[in-house]
């Protein structure tokens, strides 16, 4: 469903993503893993087009995004986003958060919006707080209304960058379990994560990212089982 060719990425000198190849298929859970300052986030970022691609190509189902005349406001609400930091509106409720974007972007009606977001809201356990205001909530709360949210969009493809790291340590389990039950309704997930018990439990696939390149990528088994490159093992061994 995304597919990446030669992706590059500098600021200034830095060159931080080094001729990405990747690829997510509709229905794959695929996570990147790999030290702080590798690219992940970078990548992330470019995939939805947050960050300008210095150089290669980013195809969405076959089209080229970054081709001129395509449309990358439709584009983004194809993908559905959920940062360390909740980035809720603190303005607006629980249930308003969730229809927002659903009636301004893709101008579904009130009624509609409101059905979605709290089939979404239930899905994450959230239902019962739709009228709570964000400031009420504990992180870990806030972040499964953040992922109820993007949910709402309706989006093809799901792409967190550590969404629980921001998290107490008391909280981090609500939200992987949330993002459990996703991965198995068939949901295409790109996840960035250094929860490493998580990432060998739901991926399809695993990417271990260093200093700008893949370094390795392979099923669960064969990245925290039978790690081939010297610089995966190292990594592992210094975060398992
Ligand atoms: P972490 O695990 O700490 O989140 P990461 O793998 O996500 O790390 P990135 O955030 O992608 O790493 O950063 C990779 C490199 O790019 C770092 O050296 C960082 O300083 C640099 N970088 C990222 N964003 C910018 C930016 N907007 N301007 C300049 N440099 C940046
Ligand atoms: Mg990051």
């Amino acid at each position: 469903i995304i597919e990446i060719k030669h992706l590059k990425k500098s600021f200034g000198d830095n060159e931080v993503l080094k001729d990405i190849d990747f690829a997510v298929k509709k229905g794959e859970v695929v996570s990147i893993i790999g030290s702080s300052g590798s690219g992940k986030s970078t990548l992330l970022r470019c995939i939805n087009l947050l960050e300008t691609p210095t150089s290669g190509e980013i195809y969405y189902k076959g089209e080229n995004v970054l081709a001129k005349g395509y449309s990358l406001t439709k584009y983004r609400t194809h993908l559905g986003m959920v940062f360390q930091s909740f980035n809720l509106f603190n303005n607006l409720n629980v249930l308003e958060n969730c229809t927002t974007g659903q009636t301004t972007v893709l101008k579904r009606d009130n009624a509609e919006a409101k059905k979605v977001a709290l089939a979404n809201l239930e899905k994450v356990g959230m239902a019962s707080f739709q009228n709570a205001m964000p400031a009420q909530l504990s992180g870990g709360q806030k972040q499964r209304v953040a992922l109820a949210r993007a949910l709402s969009m309706n989006p093809d493809v799901m792409l967190f960058d550590e969404p629980t790291s921001a998290l107490d340590p008391e909280m981090v389990g609500e939200v992987l379990k949330a993002m459990k039950d996703l991965a198995h309704t068939g949901l295409t997930m790109v996840i960035v994560t250094h929860e490493m018990a998580f990432a060998r439990d739901v991926s399809d696939r695993v990417i271990f990212m260093d200093k700008g390149v893949i370094a390795e990528e392979g099923t669960p088994e064969e990245i925290f089982g039978h790690p081939k490159e010297a610089r995966t093992k190292e990594f592992l061994s210094r975060v398992l």
